[in-house]
């Protein structure tokens, strides 16, 4: 078990729970969006308590509010997409989501001046950068989680993902290509900032040249470039760099899974594993899981956490008992 109680309050897997954080201060990156190629740039900011992650992109019209929510999902072929597609959507948002949810961070308001996020370098390091250039600050209030209760799988054709009940945040992804570079590979860890820093954050996404040359046809991935993918051609890598590591395909993936999976919301409680999956794999097993409330509770850290450790240590007594949270199943 990863819980330790210390002067600062609980830890789960060394993450401070016990509080909800935003940033310190505001923060603007620059970029291209991959599918248009046009400049795209967004600005991170400090937010309120229990806010979550909030878009505001710019239109003809002013500003249009997106919530970072799975209900807001509209397409998942490509990338993620929030909002309205053909007007104040937003594309590409996984690999900042990714970021936020493996760095800790609870509530930001982000302004965004057009359809697309920055891809960057196709990682989240750039995202993770800008985090740590200003810092997190804790607010007052705890954190709150969703809690797998009960399995959720869902399944299509030879493509599965599921989420299981966890004392923890755990990711088993699995992924199998028919390409000698990539193969099976499959990761298995328990969510920290320090390994999403460490091991996930700077797998970059990744394509077969033939599949970009078919979309640079249909006027997609008009940005996409060896600066921000990995790009294979039959069995070889042609960034002159190579991968940054050989199973970089599958870290990717999983980047991708904590990216989709933090538009529950909140953070989950649960193991989360997938095999062949992807953004759209990623979004069903979240519609799997509201759709039934059994599966799930909202739990506030303090208390889910102290009835853990009460059971890890052996007390046959919770201290407190569980409680579902004050506040209404809003994600139902
Ligand atoms: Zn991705």
């Amino acid at each position: 078990m990863y819980l330790e109680r210390n002067d600062k309050g609980w830890n789960i897997m060394g993450m401070r729970v016990e509080k909800q954080t935003t940033l310190a201060d505001s923060v603007t990156l620059n970029g291209i969006g991959v599918h248009s190629g046009g400049p795209a740039s967004i600005t991170l900011h400090p937010a309120d308590a229990n806010s979550g992650i909030v878009f505001h992109r710019s239109t003809k019209d002013g500003y249009v509010e997106t919530e970072a929510s799975w209900k807001e999902v509209t397409a998942t072929s490509l990338c993620t997409v929030l909002g309205d597609p053909h007007d104040s959507g937003i594309s590409t948002v996984e690999h900042l989501m990714a970021a936020l949810r493996g760095m800790g961070i609870d509530n930001v308001t982000a302004y965004i001046d057009g359809p697309e996020m920055p891809i960057m370098d196709g990682s989240s390091e750039a995202f993770v950068e800008a985090i740590d250039r200003v810092g997190l600050k804790t607010l007052s209030a705890k954190r709150r989680y969703i809690r797998v209760k009960e399995k959720v799988r869902y399944v299509s054709g030879d493509q599965w993902c599921e989420l299981n009940p966890f004392d923890g945040t755990r990711f088993d992804i699995t992924i199998d290509f028919d390409h000698a570079k990539i193969g099976r590979q499959q990761l298995k860890f328990d969510l920290t900032p320090e390994f999403f820093r460490d091991e996930i954050s700077r797998a970059r996404t990744f394509g077969s040249v033939q599949d970009v040359e078919k979309l640079w046809k249909l006027g997609f991935a008009m940005g996409s470039s060896l600066e921000n993918s990995v790009a294979l051609d039959g069995d070889r890598v042609l960034n002159p760099e190579g991968t940054r590591w050989t199973d970089e395909f599958v870290r990717h993936k999983s980047l991708d899974a904590i990216g989709d999976l933090a538009l529950a919301g909140l953070p989950i409680l649960g193991e989360y594993r997938s095999y062949k999956g992807g953004h759209r794999m990623n979004h069903c097993i979240l519609v799997e899981l509201f759709k039934n409330p059994d599966a799930f509770e909202i739990v506030e850290a303090d208390v889910a956490l102290e009835e853990r450790y009460a059971r890890e240590k052996g007390h046959a007594e919770l201290i407190g008992g569980l409680q579902a949270a004050a506040f209404g199943p809003e994600v139902s």
